[in-house]
């Protein structure tokens, strides 16, 4: 597993946001401790991220024309920076190590700390039928936004409701969501990702994408699943097992072992 990684995504924080440096910083740590091979990414183009989103959206961001406490205004050039990092983990069948996310970015919004869609723009460069599995505890209703009634590509994902951004509750065409109850426990987690995963094969795709949340970990200051450590290793067999091609990028994770969650998964892969 190929560890798509460029440092500049370090460069900027916003005192005492949950969405930190750290986050990235901890699972490099442990990757590289681990003997995981790094190679670094590129900014995408404007062209690549237009596959995308509006005009009128990669204006905003290039202008930091947005306020915001949750979303603040960043440089374009770590959208961008994450954006291209991820179409690389994507080229190379690897694992986007990177931030800002992406799952909550619209064709034409931002919010939940995602201003690009990262795996989005991935998935439209590569052009190629598609499963996107967002395991992230929080729905990622930009991804389902920018995708609803493509035929091409079809969104699952499991995600804690009620919990920002209070979507997600019901499938639609090629989206199927699978809303989990605050408290769930680890085995009803893995009965119904198990259930998601036959939705995954039934599609047939060619590429999966996987947006990779470690927020569903029982020790989540953000949430309320309890995956523990080993079962983020369970899960990564899981997606193993489907013997598709797959490619992951990092979307939200805030606890202090996220390094470590991060490694049970990919050891698997
Ligand atoms: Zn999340």
């Amino acid at each position: 597993m190929l560890i798509v990684y460029s440092p500049q995504c370090l460069e900027y924080e916003i005192p005492g946001h949950p969405e930190s440096p750290g986050r990235v910083r901890r699972i490099h740590d442990v990757l590289k401790e681990k003997g995981f091979r790094f190679v670094s990414g590129a900014p995408a183009k404007e062209q690549d991220v237009l596959l995308v989103h509006t005009r009128e959206h990669f204006e905003k961001v290039r202008g930091m024309n947005y306020p915001g406490i949750e979303t603040p205004p960043i440089d374009i050039e770590y959208p961008l920076l994450a954006a291209g990092v991820t179409i690389k983990a994507a080229e190379n069948l690897g694992f986007a190590l990177t931030r800002p996310p992406g799952h909550h970015a619209g064709r034409d919004s931002l919010g939940g700390f995602c201003y690009f869609n990262n795996v989005a723009i991935a998935v439209k460069k590569l052009n190629r039928k598609t499963v996107i599995l967002d395991i992230d505890v929080h729905h990622g209703q930009g991804t389902e936004e920018i995708f609803l009634g493509d035929e091409d590509v079809s969104y699952v994902s499991l995600h804690q409701s009620p919990l920002y951004p209070m979507t997600g509750l019901k499938s639609d065409r090629n989206c199927h969501n699978f809303p989990l109850l605050p408290g769930t426990d680890e085995k009803a987690y893995l009965k119904t990702l198990e259930k998601a995963l036959t939705t995954v094969e039934s599609f047939r795709p060619e590429l999966l994408a996987v947006s990779l949340g470690l927020d569903t970990f029982a020790e989540d200051p953000l949430a309320g699943q309890n995956v523990t450590k080993e079962g983020y290793g369970k899960i990564g067999k899981m997606i193993k097992e489907l013997g598709i091609p797959t490619f992951m990028a990092l979307e939200g994770g805030y606890s202090d072992e996220i390094g470590e969650l991060c490694w049970h998964f990919l050891r698997t892969l």
